[in-house]
């Protein structure tokens, strides 16, 4: 191999060799070369290649022309093409409304009760609903035409924020505020009208929904559209989220809302000052340090990141750390179900998240189950039996599967592996006339590509986010040919096309969500007929009085009425498509923070919606992973732009920067 230039095949790579910061370009099964320019002559072959490959100052990234699938490429070259013009039209949009925010507040005629503006009968626009304050619901919210060409917005949500929460393990452990975090929802958008309360009941067919307001007042509201985005819930009401035994607020932590980071923060702290009491056997400090995460997802890896990091920072001897004599007391279990954490990234990745967090210490338990949280201090676990035997028990499947169970003791236990739904995701799931099949995907509402809920009134009940699931059109609409008779060929199979797709299960992350409640915004805006009927508005009052199956068996692609009608510039708006498309996700990839200035970052462009579809790694589309600091860099990087205001951009690296100087804050108040 040439001094000069080393070639290194991805395909050829071992996952060991990600040991040191690696660069990897995937374009579905593994095609592309990665040419190197070696920047020492003592690189005279593949090891030591190898070594200087975190230390490389250039990277040239080449595909193999005749690897490369043009049809993907340029699918994927248009879909991105495509988003650009529309965020091109959503900051036009939020632009001509900061122009008005001005005069709309100034107005004389501004009634100070929201609830009457609402029922306010002279006021010809239709009346949109939003539901919640988190990620579908804010990015809806700050792009929706609430002016007097869109919609009158009224957003309820028992939140009146909302919440950045890929940094609330950071929050947990007071490397970052958590006033950094939070945005104020009535800021995302001046012109939309906000309720603090609760939703309590929906009722889908006569399109009015309940609120609970703070004070207990309960107000019955009416729409003609309503947004729902209630997310998930880590546990309710003191219910265990959990089938496991014993999960509850009581017994376990949980990592969902700026309240638990709080509780966790403050739950930690309390913990090291009774470790530090005198008269305590080193056992019992060491039990009391002991802190247990279930769950090796990017929550649980990500928060145990953070707490290593926090104590390292608080039980340092180098750095006169305030419980600088505990350090030799303090651990971490994570317990996870599986082979591997972290599933939804590229196996090199994975294999680098745990090859880091054991070398910082922490017990990384796989195969291993816990049967019951016996109570906040004991988990009973229970571990696949000589898992390190041949590889061909370890592949037997569960039930055949021998397991030992054994008791941790522990000083907290933080749960991290899984979510529910909310309580009103049940409640209107029992109101939908839904198939045992549309019941089946685990709490989550089916919805069409077009988010329309199935089983609601055409058009005017939308699901986004976490609380959500794409089902095929099949699945959402049985008889949808039987329409499609008077409509022309094209428009025909295009109806064919989405029938045939199976169901579009997306991750339920705040990327899904931000991007569903942008797209949602952009329908109302671009004005489609949502139900998707051109019928007479009297038949389609007639179509919701009769029975569900018609209902659904109705739907359609929302359509433009005016483009339909040839109008011109309608037709150049939505870009020559007189019908909606279908929401299509735009995979940019994962991040997660591992400690120790070191983070995953696998960022994508295109591919499956989880990045990593076939379980091998490789998800398809177009990949970067990093791993290690450069990994950390953009992990931070890509936290700042996402950032949903200057204000939280600034606190938040301000706080880095505090942490930086004086170290994280221990005191209890
Ligand atoms: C600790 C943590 C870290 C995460 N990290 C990442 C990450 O790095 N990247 C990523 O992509 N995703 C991440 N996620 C996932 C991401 O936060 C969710 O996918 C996202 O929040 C879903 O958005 P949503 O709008 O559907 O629901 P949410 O953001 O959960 O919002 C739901 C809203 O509904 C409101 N609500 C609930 N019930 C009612 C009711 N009855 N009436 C009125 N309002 C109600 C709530 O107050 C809330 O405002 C993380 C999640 C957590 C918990």
């Amino acid at each position: 191999m040439s001094k000069e230039m080393a070639v290194t095949t991805i395909k050829n790579r071992l996952p060991e060799e990600i040991s040191s910061p690696v660069l990897t370009f995937t374009k579905n099964q593994v095609s592309s070369t990665i040419v190197r320019k070696a920047i020492s002559d003592k690189n005279d072959n593949d090891d030591d290649d190898k070594k200087s490959s975190s230390s490389s100052s250039s990277w040239e990234i080449k595909n193999r022309p005749q690897d490369v699938n043009i049809a993907d490429f340029l699918d994927t070259a248009s879909f991105l093409f495509l988003k650009v013009l529309d965020t091109i039209d959503d900051a036009y949009t939020h632009l001509r409304r900061l122009q008005a925010e001005e005069s709309y507040i100034d107005t004389s005629s501004t009634v100070v009760d929201c609830l009457e503006q609402w029922n306010d009968d002279t006021d010809p626009r239709p009346k949109l609903l939003v539901i919640g304050s988190g990620w579908a619901s804010h990015a809806c919210l700050k792009i929706v035409d609430s002016l007097d060409t869109g919609c009158r917005v009224l957003c309820v949500s028992t939140k009146n924020y909302f919440l950045f929460t890929p940094m609330l393990a950071s929050s947990s452990v007071g490397t970052i505020e958590f006033r950094s975090i939070v945005e104020p929802i009535r800021d995302a958008n001046p012109t939309v009208s906000f309720i603090e309360g609760s939703i309590s009941d929906i009722d889908p067919t006569n399109q009015t929904a309940c609120i609970i307001l703070k004070s207990g007042t309960i107000s019955e509201i009416s729409y003609d559209v309503c947004v729902y985005a209630c997310g998930v819930q880590a546990g309710g009401n003191g219910n265990s989220i959990s089938k496991v035994p014993g999960v509850s607020f009581t017994n376990c932590h949980f990592l969902k809302d700026v309240s638990d980071a709080l509780r966790l923060r403050i739950s930690v702290g309390n913990l090291l000052e009774r470790a530090s009491r005198p008269g305590l056997t080193d056992n019992q400090r060491r039990n009391l340090l002991h802190f247990v995460v279930v769950g090796g997802g990017a929550t649980g890896v990500e928060y145990i990141g953070e707490l290593t990091d926090f104590l390292r920072d608080v039980t340092s001897k180098e750095r006169k750390g305030a419980y600088a004599l505990l350090s030799s007391f303090t651990s971490i279990t994570l317990v996870h179900g599986g082979t591997e954490i972290l599933p939804q990234f590229d196996k090199p990745l994975r294999t680098k998240a745990v090859t880091t967090l054991t070398d910082r210490g922490v017990d990384v338990r796989l195969n291993t189950r816990v049967a019951k949280v016996e109570s906040p201090t004991l988990v009973k676990v229970y571990k696949k039996k000589d898992d390190d035997d041949s590889e061909q028990q370890q592949q037997q499947g569960e039930d055949g599967s021998v397991y030992k169970e054994e008791e941790i003791h522990c000083g907290i236990i933080v749960w991290a592996a899984g979510t529910a739904p909310v309580p009103l995701t049940y409640k209107l799931l029992d109101k939908l006339p839904l198939s045992t099949k549309q019941k089946s995907y685990q709490g989550r509402i089916p919805v069409d590509p077009w988010l329309r809920v199935t089983g609601s009134p055409p058009g005017t009940l939308f699901a986004l986010g976490d609380a959500s699931v794409i089902v095929s059109s099949t699945t959402s609409c049985d008889s949808y040919d039987g329409q499609l008779e008077d409509d022309d060929g094209d428009r025909k199979e295009q109806h064919q096309q989405h029938q045939q797709q199976e169901d579009y299960i997306l991750p339920q992350t705040a990327q899904v969500a931000a991007q569903q409640g942008a797209y949602m915004a952009r329908l109302l805006n671009r004005k489609y007929c949502l139900s998707g009927f051109t019928t007479l508005p009297e038949e389609e009052n007639h179509a919701k009085e009769s029975t569900s199956t018609s209902i659904t068996a109705r739907s359609r692609p929302p359509i433009h009425l005016a483009a339909n009608d040839g109008d011109i510039s309608s037709l150049v708006r939505l870009r020559g498509s007189v019908e909606a498309k279908p929401f299509r996700f735009l995979n940019l990839g994962l991040l997660a923070f591992l400690g120790g200035g070191e983070a995953l970052s696998q960022i994508q462009f295109g591919g499956s919606s989880d990045g990593n579809s076939n379980g091998n790694g490789d998800g398809g589309g177009y990949k970067i992973n990093e791993a290690g600091s450069t990994g950390f860099l953009l992990w931070r990087s890509v936290y700042i732009v996402k950032q949903v205001s200057t204000r939280t951009r600034v606190l938040v690296l301000f706080d880095w920067f505090k942490c930086k100087l004086f170290g994280r804050d221990v005191t209890r108040l």
